[in-house]
């Protein structure tokens, strides 16, 4: 069993990223909007401002309070959308529960969609286009994948989780790749899905249930990506695999952390990157 280690590939991807970034003929900037006080979203935001820093992206932080109003939050995103030294414009989520959030991400425009949630982002993903904006996790998933040379053409793969953020575009990109993709989701038999997942080459799993894959789900010599974060009683992280009894049964796995978590982040450095280089061939 080998580790898919995101976080050395993150490194190297982030290193490579700051020497481009030095070279571009002007500052790449990310604009991200944080609404309320959801300890969480603090965190995954302050850690995506440290990354852009670390590879000389510059950052343009906006905050409201949770009570802030729909019109405040649409006002925030629009003046970020607007900026041109913005490339790429992130919306933290989830916002709070009175702020229509399909109607402020509407305001992001694909090219400076770096989370790769528009529809119109998913569409050019789903048409196989070179100027998609990939959402971050799946993009992140297939960049480690491919680091470790893992085959994808022809291969069985099981995405559990269908979210529109992880599961749909994961399994897009997989087929994209020529593999034979099935997602299942909680609709999914667990008779099914257990019989599905002892014939997969790949698994990959997005469910948010802690341990939902287990060993007796996993054939031997698979390859495991796990994409759930949870935190344990006594504090650690886990996934939503068994990593304890399922890790020993595969070729590789992904840890939780330094798996697909720091993969995610070096993908949006890349996306705003890839932002400002299509704004600069469009200008
Ligand atoms: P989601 O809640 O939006 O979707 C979960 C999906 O799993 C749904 O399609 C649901 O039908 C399916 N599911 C739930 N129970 C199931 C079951 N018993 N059997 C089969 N399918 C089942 O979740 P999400 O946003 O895709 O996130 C999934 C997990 O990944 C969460 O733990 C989240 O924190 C984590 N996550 C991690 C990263 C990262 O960078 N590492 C990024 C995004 C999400």
């Amino acid at each position: 069993m080998e580790l898919l280690n995101g976080k050395l590939l993150s490194e190297r991807i982030r290193a490579e990223l700051a020497e481009k970034i030095k070279a571009f003929p002007k500052p790449v900037g990310l604009g991200v909007l944080l609404v309320g006080n959801d300890p969480a979203s603090a965190v995954y935001v302050r850690n995506k401002i440290a990354a852009c820093k670390s590879c000389g992206i510059v950052s343009f932080e906006r905050r409201l309070a949770e009570t802030a109003t729909q019109a405040e939050v649409e006002k925030a995103v629009l003046e970020l959308v607007n900026d041109p030294a913005v490339h790429g414009v992130l919306v933290q989520l989830p916002l709070p529960a009175h702020i229509h959030a399909e109607a402020v991400l509407r305001l992001i425009p694909a090219e400076k969609d770096v989370d790769g949630f528009t529809p119109a982002n998913i569409g050019k993903l789903a048409l196989n286009r070179e100027d998609a904006l990939i959402a971050c996790t799946p993009a992140g998933i297939l960049a480690l994948l491919r680091f470790y040379r893992i085959p994808l053409r022809g291969k069985k793969v099981v995405m559990i989780g269908t979210s529109n953020i992880v599961g749909k575009p994961m399994t897009l990109l997989l087929m994209n790749e020529g593999a034979t993709v099935t997602a299942c989701q909680s609709k999914t038999d667990p008779l099914y899905l257990k019989a599905l997942c002892r014939t997969a080459d790949i698994i990959i799993v997005a469910t948010g249930k802690p341990k939902l894959l287990t060993a007796d789900m996993v054939n031997p010599g698979a390859v495991v990506v796990d994409v759930g974060i949870h935190r344990t009683e006594d504090g650690k992280l886990c996934g939503d695999v068994d990593f304890a009894n399922v890790a020993p049964l595969t070729s590789f796995i992904t840890p939780v952390p330094g798996g697909v978590g720091p993969m995610t982040i070096a993908m949006l450095l890349c996306n705003t990157y890839l932002a400002a280089t299509m704004a600069e061939a469009r200008a």
